[in-house]
């Protein structure tokens, strides 16, 4: 409540896939879709679509912020269209405890869009706090897997050592993790899956994956700037991850940010990783402009998908769902950082189709081409947060 409703008309990307042109009224929550109605805001050359959920990013923060802030991020991930994202928990200090869980909710208060957060192995009771679920790495599978399989809560596994999947060890290993967790229960994400061959041993144990757009671009690491973990698998499997385009359940950024200082480190020491929040959704939509792939896919990728996998309200735009919608215009133009802390991407200059020009959250617009507006965000695992 409190909350005035907003009208928009645009050419809505409706949840079967098909577009109308019409109306979408709204609060915090999508009240009605119609086809006649006077506007608030009329941008029937463009088109309405959910805004993104990315399922993998790390915020920083805390005695990262050198790297980047909650507020930085939230800025730039409002900017490329994103509405939620879900920080992992291997921050400076690790998030794995309920005195760190709450204080890093805290924090992320200040994000202007919606958040949450996965839980690392914990150490102790936390399923009872509002996180999105536990991160799990290749090492937390030799440990007492009890207190995670009997949690309904979702389990998002990091699932490769970054050795080559062409060399044996890397593959044996890659077997032990599966069958470690196949002995679990509930719902198990593999996260950031670097080959068609990871895409479909997943889907064959009944796991949801995601993969990155950069892994889906770049085949080899030649410079600091494009270093991440897992790293790039070749050519030939750069080709075959885009083939699983269309068996993964979604594309996550897993952007994680760093200072110019470290990325100006020599190779073998700069720390890996990209910061590519805001890439991920213009570049999804993009691809759906050329027919690559169809308009319902690219929202199942971006929003439906990761919004089934954490079990909420949004990700479509329907009525009685949480409002969080991006508007795209057809527009060429080059990728780059605007808010971030990092300035610099693998991917700069890469042409994109489409634009965000509007993000709204929870009902408010947070951003309109030019300005971030300071708006809160929520945790829509917080209890008070859940409604219908
Ligand atoms: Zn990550």
């Amino acid at each position: 409540m409190g909350l005035n409703l907003l009208r928009i008309l645009s050419n809505i990307l409706l949840d079967d896939g098909s577009f109308v042109l019409g109306c979408v009224e709204f609060d915090r929550i999508i009240r009605s879709i119609r086809k006649e109605c006077k506007p608030d805001l009329n941008m029937e050359r463009d088109f309405m679509v959910p805004a993104g959920i990315d399922l993998h990013v790390h915020i920083r923060g805390a005695q990262l912020s050198y790297k980047e802030d909650v507020r930085s991020f939230s800025m730039e991930a409002a900017r490329g269209g994103i509405g939620l994202a879900i920080d992992m928990p291997n921050t400076e200090p690790y998030i794995n405890n309920r005195e760190k869980i709450i204080s890093r909710l805290e924090e992320l208060k200040n994000s202007r869009i919606d958040y949450a957060l996965y839980s690392g192995y914990p150490e102790e009771y936390v399923e009872d706090l509002p996180i999105a679920g536990y991160k799990l790495f290749p090492q937390d599978l030799e440990r007492n897997l009890e207190p995670l399989i009997n949690s309904k809560k979702l389990k998002i596994l990091h699932p490769e050592s970054p050795i080559s999947l062409k060399e044996d060890r890397r593959l044996r290993n890659l077997w032990e993790e599966y069958f470690g967790i196949r002995e679990m229960y509930g719902h198990v994400h593999i996260t950031h899956i670097t080959s068609k061959y990871g895409v479909e041993l997943s889907k064959r144990m009944g796991f949801t994956t995601d993969v990155t757009p950069h892994h889906m671009l770049i085949s080899r690491e030649r410079t600091c700037i494009e270093k991440v973990n897992p790293p790039y698998r070749g050519e030939i499997e750069r080709r075959l991850l885009n083939l699983a385009l269309f068996e993964v359940d979604a594309i996550a950024s897993d952007h994680a940010p760093h200072a110019k200082f470290e990325k100006n480190m020599p190779f073998s020491l700069c720390p890996p990783g990209v910061p590519l929040v805001s890439f991920t959704l213009p570049f999804v939509f993009s691809m759906a402009i050329r027919d690559i792939i169809s308009f319902k896919r690219a929202m199942e990728l971006v929003s439906e998908n990761p919004s089934k996998i954490l079990g909420i309200n949004m990700g479509t735009i329907r009525v009685g769902n949480r409002a969080n919608i991006t508007i795209l215009s057809r527009e060429e133009w080059r990728y780059s950082t605007a808010f971030s802390k990092a300035t610099t991407t693998p991917i700069d200059g890469y042409k994109l189709y489409v634009k965000p020009v509007l993000t709204i959250v929870e009902g408010k617009v947070v951003f309109d081409q030019e300005n971030v507006y300071p708006i809160q965000g929520v945790n829509p695992f917080a209890e008070s947060e859940r409604f219908q």
